[in-house]
């Protein structure tokens, strides 16, 4: 059976202040959990041990947005994932389209990070997902499977058993225009039998999350999916009403 699990990935927003009154509407919420849900909030590096002390005690999980591929040396302005376990982050998302398409990396790249990072002890949320040119010339499944390939290639089908992968179309991230429940579900089934191939225990366990416009109204009909096991929200996970809602959304 897999846990369900809702990650909050704040991406550069937030001060301080705001996310201080974030957590102080958060925390209280969520402080013994929610139906079983694991809930991790990824907030931006400068913030991270901040949110580490906010969320002592509780049931949110720390994670980070983004490390690089070595554990340190000349990489100015670079993170290194040992440093995001000193900040007592436990998850780190990578190849997040924002970064795949304005910081053009590579999936052979992500793929490096997403070794580093398990190295350290860090789970990596590996995300996915095609265009809207990609999907209207039906290659979104090649995509995706070209972008989880590259890591399976590199850390093997073993390295899945402690890593979570992100399925987010691009047309549906911050746009509002979530994919059906139907189209997502579609995607993650794939998901799971490519991983299959290569191992069917693995592909068993291994957390499958939805992201793109995930929010209140959507969450629910979405994670009753077979095979999506919860969500990466972006927008709504700002607002800790919503963020809240989504999280009660699990079944
Ligand atoms: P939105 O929920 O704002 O669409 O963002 C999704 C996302 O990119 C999460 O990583």
């Amino acid at each position: 059976m897999r846990r369900a699990l809702v990650v909050g990935n704040w991406k550069m927003n937030g001060t301080r202040d705001s996310i201080s009154e974030l957590l102080r509407a958060l925390v209280p919420a969520v402080s013994h959990g929610i139906n079983g849900v694991d809930i991790v909030v990824c907030p931006p590096s400068p913030y991270l041990t901040v949110v580490a002390d906010a969320i002592k005690g509780c049931e949110i999980v720390l994670g980070a947005q983004n490390a690089w591929c070595e554990n340190g040396g000349a990489y100015t302005g670079e993170v290194a994932p040992g440093m995001l376990v000193d900040c007592r982050a436990r998850y780190v998302i990578l190849g997040h389209s924002e970064r795949r398409q304005q910081l053009a990396e590579t999936d052979e790249l992500i793929a490096q990070k997403f070794v580093a990072a398990q190295r350290e002890g860090l789970i990596p949320i590996l995300c996915v997902g095609e265009t809207l040119a990609q999907r209207d010339d039906g290659h979104a499944e090649a995509t995706v499977s070209g972008q989880i390939n590259a890591v399976l290639t590199v850390a093997g089908v073993a390295a899945f058993e402690r890593a979570i992968i992100a399925y987010e179309p691009v047309w549906a991230i911050g746009t509002g225009c979530s994919a059906s429940a139907q189209e997502a579900q579609q995607m993650h089934a794939f998901i799971r039998t490519l991983i299959a191939g290569h191992d069917e225990e693995v592909a068993g366990a291994v957390q499958l999350l939805y992201g793109g416009s995930v929010n209140p109204g959507n969450a629910a009909e979405l994670f009753e999916q077979a095979d999506i096991d919860g969500g990466l929200v972006g927008g709504a996970s700002l607002d800790a009403a919503a963020f809240i809602e989504i999280c009660n959304s699990v079944s």
